[in-house]
């Protein structure tokens, strides 16, 4: 694209999740990139823009916005880890990154890659269907091995009386790994130490007082907080229902693998990577760096340790509970667990030595589970697929998600209620009834109460012919309020295709 004088961007799913990326095309392509992001400031963001703008440079790598680059002669985007839910803009301005470039390689004859070794569903159905034309990588780099997983079953462990949260087997390969002066990831993904705090006698859980979710403990600052709201409160010494002094703290989060590694491997450096210490900059960037002089033996973290990272000395990852995102009661559960899964294995053996992967498992016959163990995308795309296809889900039928939020609970129920039936009306005006369409709903959406709002969703299934008469009933209904409803205090959030229905 350069030798043709033509533009070029590349987009990455996070900017702090893929330094290294950035710098390889900075260190190739030199004075020819512009680099945007989230991080930079207006001052900075500008000088790149303009860069582009001036025709300056040929090349713009960034985060999701970096679609926008304002380039003149655009020959090629390049989406990197395609099926990250990061492209998907879930707050207003709502857009799709990959649907935005599509338009623009549409208007100005340039070409799309998108690249990924875990496929999202809806992108590799559309290349079996010759939408996309599908190129293979068959083979990893320097035709390496793919590292040996193994599933460990944590009710075995139980049984045997191991309560810790490593099983027998990755408690002994993490120390066959410091013997040999090789370094370990440990990954799980929840922050915090504990996960929820509730009391023994009545049951009673800890939760924020503006959304309805559990708090988590976070033993540093020995505070509780929300992961929602960010609302963060004293723990209690008594139960504030029933005054009984049983208040136990129950689940694992990264804090408490940190704490826990510490004492199993006191000879070992050990350090954690999640938002909670890498909020401050040049924080993030630290870790990494000693990671890449080895100083750290064991590095613990979220997905931040999931995507991108490179070392050569990492040989051994542990997936301390690979159950997390599974249980979640969302459509992409399986999804989301087998790209996580998938990624966070292929930390382990990119250099010259052989590479190990534990999953620590309670459900280790699941096939997200099963297929990542195999590395087979494919096994797992044909059991998925035939899922969706069975439940109307994408890339079959749409999903439309409607959120009425607001205050006053029982005016956002009645107003969901009205604009479910306005909706059905127009249906059956529109004859979409005798159609395949769906309308699940209303109900209190799964996080019922988020920063004192409360929420109830109506869903919408619907195949892509039916799309865009939806869109202009729910815009009439809701947007314009052409039946003058009293929306006061009321607001919607309207989603199509949303990365998660929660
Ligand atoms: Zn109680
Ligand atoms: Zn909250």
């Amino acid at each position: 694209m350069i030798e043709q004088g033509k533009d070029t961007i590349v987009l990455v799913p996070e900017i702090s999740l893929t330094p290294q990326t950035i710098e390889r095309f900075v260190g190739r392509f030199g004075d020819n990139v512009a680099v945007l992001h989230s991080r930079l400031s207006y001052g900075e963001r500008f000088d790149q823009w303009r860069k582009i703008k001036n025709g300056k440079v040929r090349i713009a790598v960034g985060a999701r916005s970096a679609i926008f680059a304002p380039f003149n002669n655009l020959g090629l985007i390049i989406i990197d880890e395609e099926h990250e839910s990061t492209y998907k803009s879930s707050m207003n301005p709502k857009y799709d990154a990959i649907e935005v470039a599509e338009k623009r390689c549409e208007q100005s004859g340039a070409y799309l890659v998108k690249g990924s070794a875990t496929p999202s569903i809806e992108s590799y159905y559309r290349s079996r269907n010759m939408d996309i034309r599908l190129l293979e990588l068959k083979k990893r780099i320097n035709n390496k091995r793919m590292p040996t997983v193994k599933i460990i079953d944590m009710r075995d462990e139980l049984k045997v009386g191991n309560r810790s949260i490593f099983s027998r087997e990755l408690h002994r390969s993490i120390i066959q790994n410091l013997e040999m002066g090789r370094q370990t990831i440990l990954f799980l993904n929840r922050r915090g130490y504990s996960t929820f705090v509730s009391c023994r006698k009545c049951g009673y859980v800890v939760k924020c007082n503006e959304c309805s979710i559990p708090m988590t403990y976070h033993m540093t600052e020995n505070r509780l907080k929300c992961h929602y709201c960010g609302m963060v409160t004293v723990p209690p010494k008594a139960c504030p229902n029933c005054n009984s002094r049983y208040i136990k703290y129950f689940g694992i989060g990264t804090e408490k693998v940190e704490e826990y590694a510490k004492q199993a491997f006191p000879m070992a450096t050990i350090k954690r990577m999640d938002v909670d210490t890498t909020s401050k900059k040049g924080s993030h960037d630290a870790i990494l760096s000693k990671m890449g002089d080895e100083t750290i033996d064991i590095l613990i973290g979220t997905q931040m340790v999931a995507k991108g990272l490179d070392f050569k000395n990492v040989t051994l990852v542990g997936i301390i509970a690979a159950d997390t995102s599974l249980n979640l009661p969302d459509f992409r559960s399986s999804e989301r667990t087998f790209q996580l899964l998938t990624q966070v294995a292929g930390r382990a053996g990119r250099g010259d030595f052989e590479g190990k992967v534990f999953v620590q498992t309670y459900n280790p016959n699941h096939y997200s589970i099963q297929c990542a163990k195999h590395h087979d995308y494919l096994e797992f795309y044909q059991k998925e697929i035939l899922l969706r296809k069975e439940f109307n889900y994408p890339p079959f039928f749409n999903i439309i998600s409607v959120v009425a939020y607001g205050e006053d609970r029982d005016k956002v129920a009645s107003r969901i209620e009205q604009v479910h039936g306005l909706i059905l009306k127009n249906i059956k005006r529109n004859r979409l009834y005798n159609q395949k369409s769906e309308l699940i709903g209303p109900y209190p959406a799964p996080l019922e109460r988020i920063r004192n709002k409360y929420r109830y969703q109506i869903l919408i299934k619907c195949p892509d012919e039916d799309l865009n008469n939806f869109k202009s009933i729910i815009k009439w209904v809701c947007i314009l309020n052409k039946y003058g409803l009293d929306f006061n205090g009321i607001k919607f959030n309207i989603d199509i295709n949303p990365n998660s229905i929660l």
